[in-house]
């Protein structure tokens, strides 16, 4: 039976790293302050909004929400991403997606100064990641790469298969493995023989986004299976593994919910700290 990869803990760590820092910045006169833009009533974005809300209030991180009404114009939403640009008390914006369709999500995420783009997804910060060169990272893949860290996982040599190339997944998850020295393949919808591609990974990451997708047959015994999706499935939350089926062919795997998710808001934090130090150019 696997090991379970406890995503609460690690995150509860880097958390609190990051609340350290935050109060040492404060007593060097420096603000840690996060601007989140929600637009529209996505209840699930409220959610994830709400959580980020309650992460900065008990790091000690400022934070304040936009909550723009769903027929914000493209003009509106641009004004605010530059107004925050300016101010020195925000050292990090995000702006929750999807945004509603009638606005264009790539104009508003260019939009925020790189060195405030907690999210990693400017351009310029996506360039740096593959260059291996970065100031932020992305907070999902960055999350899973902290667990691996945490759990003495070795990445080099190793045979690593992700599940899903999205920008904001797959792909830099991809590369931060490819970073540390795995053989990396990336798989996708038009992936032939996805199973006999799966089960060769040592390390198996899923970013699917459908539900108990990956199956006990797609998995080498005593694989790392990290499972980043986040379904419904009968109204409960459900990653994209079926891990009763998974857990007892793997040696380490995480679960849903408490594995990926915690991470991904505590790397928000830790970019947030990021953010303020390169601002006020603290190493
Ligand atoms: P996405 O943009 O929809 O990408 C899904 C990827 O899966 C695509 O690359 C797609 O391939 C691939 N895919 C779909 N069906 C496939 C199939 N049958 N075989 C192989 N590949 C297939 O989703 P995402 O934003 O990366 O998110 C993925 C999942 O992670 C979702 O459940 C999301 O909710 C979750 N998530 C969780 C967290 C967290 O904090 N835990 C954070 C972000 C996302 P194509 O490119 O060919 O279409």
């Amino acid at each position: 039976m696997a090991t379970i990869i406890d995503g609460k803990a690690v995150a509860a760590k880097v958390r609190q790293e990051a609340a350290q820092q935050v109060k040492t910045l404060k007593e060097n006169g420096i603000k840690t302050g996060l601007a989140v833009i929600i637009v529209g009533d996505d209840p699930a974005s409220r959610v994830y909004v709400n959580n980020k809300k309650k992460d900065c209030e008990e790091i000690g991180i400022y934070s304040e929400e936009y909550a723009l009404p769903e027929d914000t114009s493209q003009e509106e939403l641009m004004a605010l991403v530059e107004s925050l640009n300016q101010r020195s008390d925000i050292s990090g914006i995000l702006c929750q997606l999807p945004l509603p369709r009638h606005l264009n999500e790539k104009m508003v995420l260019d939009a925020i100064s790189p060195l405030k783009d907690v999210d990693a997804f400017h351009p310029s910060n996506v360039g740096k990641i593959m260059i291996g060169d970065y100031d932020f990272l992305p907070c999902t893949p960055a999350g899973v790469m902290e667990m691996l860290k945490e759990y003495e996982i070795e990445i080099e040599g190793k045979t690593c298969v992700v599940i899903g190339r999205s920008n904001i997944v797959g792909k830099p998850m991809s590369m931060l493995l490819l970073h540390k020295n795995g053989t990396v393949t990336t798989c996708h919808s038009r992936t032939k023989d996805l199973p006999g591609v799966t089960r060769q990974a040592d390390i198996l990451v899923a970013a699917i986004g459908k539900a108990k997708f990956v199956t006990a047959d797609m998995v080498k015994d005593g694989a790392v299976v990290v499972d980043v999706g986040m379904n419904r499935l009968d109204g409960k939350l459900c990653g994209d593994v079926d891990y009763e089926a998974v857990a007892p062919k793997a040696s380490f795997i995480t679960p849903v919910p408490g594995g990926v998710g915690p991470m991904t808001r505590a790397i928000l934090m830790k970019n947030t700290v990021k953010a303020a130090k390169l601002q006020n150019a603290v190493t």
